[in-house]
């Protein structure tokens, strides 16, 4: 819609961070924007589908945008952490950055096994943090549905990493 468009294109472009070289996306202004904000949990519930048990979210943008979707859309949701915040860590996966190594932790009791489970982030960009997100999911036995973000960042191919996870992007640039 062309309320959609008008809350993506408040995503700014921000040059050399948070290195020389990259292009960041900076969805600060549309979180700040209540009516582009709905606008984007709208469409995200539309993507994410039915036939959805639970919703899994990165700390911390991820966490913003799934509170929201998993409350217009009546699911709980399975609050994935960077390491060492969790008193009860049901599994742990470590993955390859640009630069670099990196951990996430999925607390105990966040997800049951058999559930369908759908991933919600505001970028896919290399698609390191989305894969390690569903190898997560997958080893507590859940069923990965598909990934639902804001941003695609195609020239990244993060999608190559999630195999046969079909992933849905509000836009992709
Ligand atoms: P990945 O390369 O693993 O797909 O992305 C790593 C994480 O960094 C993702 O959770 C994503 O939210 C974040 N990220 C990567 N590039 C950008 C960007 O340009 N803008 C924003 N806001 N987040 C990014």
């Amino acid at each position: 819609s062309r309320e959609l468009e008008r809350a993506l294109d408040l995503v700014t472009e921000i040059r050399d961070f948070p290195e020389p070289g990259v292009l960041f996306r900076d969805l600060t202004p549309l979180f700040g924007d209540a009516d582009a904000f709905r606008h984007v949990i709208d469409a995200l519930g539309e993507a994410v589908g039915e036939g959805v048990d639970r919703l899994a979210a990165v700390e911390a943008r991820g966490f913003v945008l799934a509170a929201a979707l998993g409350y217009a859309r009546g699911l709980g949701v399975a609050l994935v952490r960077k390491p060492g915040k969790l008193p009860n860590v049901a599994g742990r996966v470590d993955y390859e950055l640009e630069y670099g190594t990196a951990t996430l932790e999925l607390p105990m009791g966040s997800v049951n096994k058999g559930e369908r489970v759908a991933i919600v982030d505001d970028v896919l960009a290399t698609g390191g943090t989305v894969a390690a997100t569903a190898e997560l999911l997958a080893s507590a036995g859940a069923e990965v549905t598909g990934v639902t973000v804001v941003l695609e960042l195609t020239e990244l191919d993060g999608r190559s990493r999630l195999g046969s996870v079909p992933v849905h992007a509000l836009r992709k640039v």
